[in-house]
C-alpha cells in the first residue's frame, strides 16, 4: 500500500526548487479533490484498524517510527535543507526536538487519553460513571515549510498516538519531507496505510479540508488559515489552528544583558527568520538600552547569509522578500534608525541580518508578521509601557522575558499561548507544555496532554449500579421525592455563599 498518493494517477505536477540557487530537487503530483477523497476513504479503514491496535502496540510502533527517523536524520535533515534552505545542523536539532515530541506522545497517550473512573454526584450515586477520548478516526494535517519536520509531527505524532490514520499535506515547498516521514512510517507499520501524503498547492489542502476527515490540524499563516477554517465550516469539521506570530523579546533593567542579547540574535536571526515563535520586536528598559543594543547589534554583525558555512540560510518564498523589503521600507521612510543591513543587504533570495530602532508603533515592522532575520528594538521607560507595547499587537503567539527578578511577574502579563524566562522558546520544547496561541496566533494547542486530547474527542459513559432511591427522571416522580429534591437543593446549593 502506497503512504504517499503518488500511485493514484494525478497527472498534473510541481517543481519543488532549492531556494538558494534555484536547482531543482524534486518533482511531485497535484492531487486533486477525488485523489484526496480518496486517500482520506482509505484512512478511515486503516484508523479502524490503527486505533484497534490499544495503546501499548501504538507505542510500540510510534516507538519503532521514532527509530527510523533517527537513524535516518543526516538524509532526512539533507531533503529539509534541500527544499527549505536553512543549515542542515539546524535541520538536525529540528529533528531532534520534534523526536522528543513523538517520543512523549507514544508514552503518554493512555494515561491521557485512557479510560478512566470519575466521581458522580450525590444525585447520581447509584451511578458509575467514565471518560475516555476517542480518535476522530482520520485526522487531515496541513503543515508550513519553515520548519517541515517539527510543525507537522506536533499534530501527526499526536493524533497518531491518539489512535487515528492521518492524510498529511506537506507544504509545496516542502513534499519530499513529507513523503520521506510517511515512508519511513510505512517501513515500521507496513500492514495498513495509517499516515498518508497528500501532496499539491494551495488547492490540494482545501481539498482536504473539505473531505470527510474528523478534524483538520492546521499550521501556517493566519491568512490562509482563515480560508481553511471556512472551508472546514462547510462539514462542521473542527480545526487546529497554529498561526503566525509576532512575538516580542523583552529586557528588564536587571536581565543578564549578555544572555538576552544571544537570546535576541538567536531568535531573531535563525532560521533567517522565518520562525512562527522568532522574535521579531525587542523592547528594552531605558537604563540599559544602550549597553544592550550595543552587544545585540556587535553580535548580529557576526552573523550573515549566503556562503555555504553561513549559520542563516535564504528566504524560502520568493515572495516573503517583498514583503520583508516592504516592512523595511516602510519603517525607515517613518524615521527608522537602521543599526545594522538595510533594504540595500536584501540580495536575490538572501537577506542579511538587519536591525531597525525607533520604529513606529503603527509600523508593519511592529504590526505584522515580517518573517525574515530582522529585528525592531525599542527604548521603554518601565516594564509597563512594554507589557503595553508587546499586548497591543493582534497575535498571542509567544513570548521571551529576560529578568533577573521580575521575570515570573512580567511574563504573567503577557497575553500569550506560552512565555519564556531567561532563555528563548524553551516552552515550545519541553514535551509536558502546551503549544499554541491567542487572538490572530489561532487556538487550541499542540505537544502536551492538551495536545493529545486535541485529536480526541471526550466520550462519557455511565453505568447504573443499583436503582435509585430518588427516582427523579421518571413521570413516576411523587409529590414527596420532589419535597425531598427540593430539600436536598437547598443543602447542597442554597447556603453556598
Ligand atoms: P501558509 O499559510 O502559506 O501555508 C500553510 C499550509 O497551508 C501549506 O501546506 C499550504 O499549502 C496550505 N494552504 C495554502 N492555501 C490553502 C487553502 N486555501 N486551504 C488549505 N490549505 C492551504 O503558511 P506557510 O507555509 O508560508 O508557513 C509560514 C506560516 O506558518 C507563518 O505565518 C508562521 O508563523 C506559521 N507557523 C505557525 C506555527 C505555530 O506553531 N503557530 C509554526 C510554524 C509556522 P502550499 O504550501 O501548497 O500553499
Amino acid at each position: 500500500m502506497a503512504t504517499s498518493m503518488k500511485t493514484l494517477g494525478a497527472v498534473a505536477t510541481f517543481e519543488v526548487r532549492n531556494p538558494a540557487n534555484g536547482a531543482m530537487v524534486g518533482r511531485y503530483p497535484i492531487h486533486r479533490q477525488a485523489e484526496v477523497d480518496d486517500a482520506v476513504a482509505i484512512a478511515h479503514e486503516a484508523g479502524n484498524w490503527w486505533a484497534a491496535l490499544g495503546f501499548t502496540e501504538r507505542r510500540q510502533r510510534l516507538d519503532a517510527w521514532r527509530a527510523e527517523i533517527a537513524q535516518g536524520r543526516d538524509e532526512l535533515a539533507r531533503i529539509i535543507h534541500a527544499e527549505m534552505g536553512k543549515p542542515v545542523s539546524d535541520a538536525k536539532l529540528e529533528i531532534a526536538m520534534a523526536l522528543e515530541h513523538l517520543r512523549w506522545a507514544a508514552h503518554n497517550a493512555e494515561r491521557v487519553l485512557g479510560r478512566r473512573r470519575v466521581r458522580s454526584s450525590l444525585l447520581t450515586v447509584n451511578h458509575a460513571a467514565e471518560v475516555e477520548y476517542r480518535p476522530f478516526g482520520v485526522v487531515g494535517v496541513i503543515g508550513p515549510w519553515n520548519y517541515p519536520v517539527f510543525t507537522p509531527l506536533g499534530s501527526v505524532s499526536f493524533a497518531l498516538a491518539a489512535g487515528n490514520a492521518v492524510v498529511f499535506k506537506p507544504s509545496e515547498y516542502t513534499p519530499g519531507v513529507g513523503v520521506w516521514l510517511a515512508d519511513a512510517f510505512a517501513r515500521t507499520t507496513p500492514e495498513r496505510p495509517v499516515l498518508q501524503v497528500v501532496t499539491g498547492l494551495g488547492e490540494t489542502g482545501n481539498a482536504l479540508c473539505r473531505s470527510k476527515v474528523g478534524k483538520i490540524g492546521f499550521t501556517g499563516s493566519t491568512a490562509t488559515g482563515k480560508k481553511v477554517m471556512a472551508a472546514c465550516a462547510e462539514n462542521l469539521t473542527p480545526v487546529l489552528m497554529e498561526c503566525g506570530g509576532k512575538d516580542a523579546l523583552i529586557v528588564d533593567a536587571d536581565a543578564d544583558l549578555d544572555a538576552a542579547a544571544e537570546a535576541a540574535v538567536w531568535g531573531g536571526l535563525s532560521n533567517a527568520g522565518q520562525t512562527c515563535l522568532g522574535v521579531e520586536r525587542v523592547y528594552v528598559h531605558t537604563e540599559v538600552y544602550d549597553a544592550f543594543v550595543t552587544k545585540l547589534v556587535a553580535l548580529a554583525s557576526t552573523i550573515d547569509a549566503g556562503r555555504p558555512e553561513s549559520k542563516i540560510g535564504p528566504i524560502t518564498m520568493p515572495k516573503q522578500l517583498d514583503v520583508i523589503r516592504r516592512h523595511l521600507e516602510d519603517a525607515i521612510t517613518r524615521g527608522a534608525r537602521v543599526l545594522l543591513g538595510g533594504i540595500d543587504t536584501v540580495p536575490g533570495q538572501f537577506v542579511q541580518p538587519t536591525i531597525l530602532a525607533e520604529v513606529p508603533d503603527d509600523a508593519t515592522a511592529i504590526t505584522e508578521e515580517t518573517f525574515g532575520p530582522t529585528l525592531t528594538v525599542t527604548r521603554v521607560r518601565d516594564m509597563d509601557e512594554a507589557i503595553e507595547k508587546v499586548n497591543a499587537g493582534a497575535f498571542g503567539l509567544g513570548g521571551t522575558v529576560f529578568s533577573r527578578h521580575s521575570g515570573r511577574a512580567i511574563a504573567d502579563r503577557i497575553r500569550a499561548g506560552g512565555v519564556s524566562i531567561n532563555s528563548f522558546v524553551t516552552h515550545a520544547t519541553i514535551p509536558t507544555l502546551p503549544l499554541g496561541g491567542v487572538g490572530d496566533s489561532g487556538f487550541g494547542r499542540v505537544h502536551g496532554p492538551d495536545g493529545l486530547a486535541e485529536f480526541a474527542y471526550a466520550k462519557a459513559t455511565t453505568r447504573q449500579l443499583f436503582p435509585s432511591p430518588l427516582p427523579l427522571t421518571t413521570f413516576r416522580r411523587t409529590t414527596r421525592i420532589d419535597a425531598v429534591a427540593d430539600r436536598l437543593v437547598a443543602l447542597l446549593h442554597a447556603r453556598s455563599r
